[in-house]
């Protein structure tokens, strides 16, 4: 909490003087908009400059000729119940949910779940509304490869053999996802889930392999920041 604070110190708050003439009493709601969505702003800037999931993932976007900028396609709001984010298809926008992303390191797990969607949206003319495989399909990808189920994310990880593990885990989380979004039975998604899994978790693109921690996702953005030089000898 001490630490919070100070960073919201660091921010450079003392340089909008309105906090003080008292158009954002301490503590109104209006200040506590007003903290929530810069906080969410700094944390998402600071998610696309330092973390190689989201590096990478930007730099791919852009080369597949679908260009991430950050005031057009994110958008900080406050959300419903628990959710910590969402890919919006039709506006082609990322919803960060500001009042439940508290930590940079959950807000860098938003973003690269978050930006895989908006990949397979760009790569893939994905039918989000009508074809329930391709929706199931991109939320297997995102848990696989977001580091949403990286050891230190899954308490019960104890469980399962690590790389059983790391399978139920995606399901489980591809499953929870997909019922959040959209009014179907819980058969029904598993019947969906198992049907699209072995093809959709050994999908690795962009990365070229599952990144399961930091050093992992650093060594994806290295080979594929190198990937035009191996070519370039063929
Ligand atoms: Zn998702």
């Amino acid at each position: 909490m001490a630490q919070t604070e100070q960073q919201e110190e660091d921010y450079g708050y003392n340089l909008f003087p309105e906090r003080n003439s008292g158009k954002f009493q301490k503590g109104s709601i209006a200040e506590s908009l007003f903290t929530f969505n810069h906080k969410c702003q700094v944390m998402l800037q600071f998610a696309m400059e330092t973390s190689p999931y989201a590096k990478l993932l930007l730099g791919a976007m852009k080369s597949s000729g679908c260009a991430v900028y950050k005031d057009r396609h994110f958008s900080c709001e406050d959300c419903d119940g628990t959710v910590s984010g969402g890919f919006d298809a039709t506006s082609s926008q990322i919803v960060l949910c500001q009042n439940n992303i508290h930590q940079q390191s959950h807000m860098n797990r938003v973003v690269t779940h978050e930006l895989i969607h908006a990949f397979d949206h760009c790569r893939a003319h994905v039918d989000w509304f009508n074809n329930f495989k391709h929706l199931a399909c991109s939320e297997i990808r995102a848990a696989n490869l977001s580091g949403d189920c990286s050891f230190h994310n899954e308490v019960s990880r104890f469980n399962f053999g690590l790389k059983k593990h790391h399978q139920e885990c995606v399901r489980g989380r591809a499953l929870r996802s997909i019922l959040a979004v959209r009014k179907v039975s819980r058969e029904e998604a598993e019947k969906v889930v198992d049907e699209v899994f072995d093809t959709c978790f050994n999908d690795h693109a962009p990365f070229g392999r599952i990144p399961h921690d930091k050093k992992d996702a650093k060594f994806a953005y290295r080979d594929f920041e190198n990937r035009d030089r191996y070519s370039a000898n063929l």
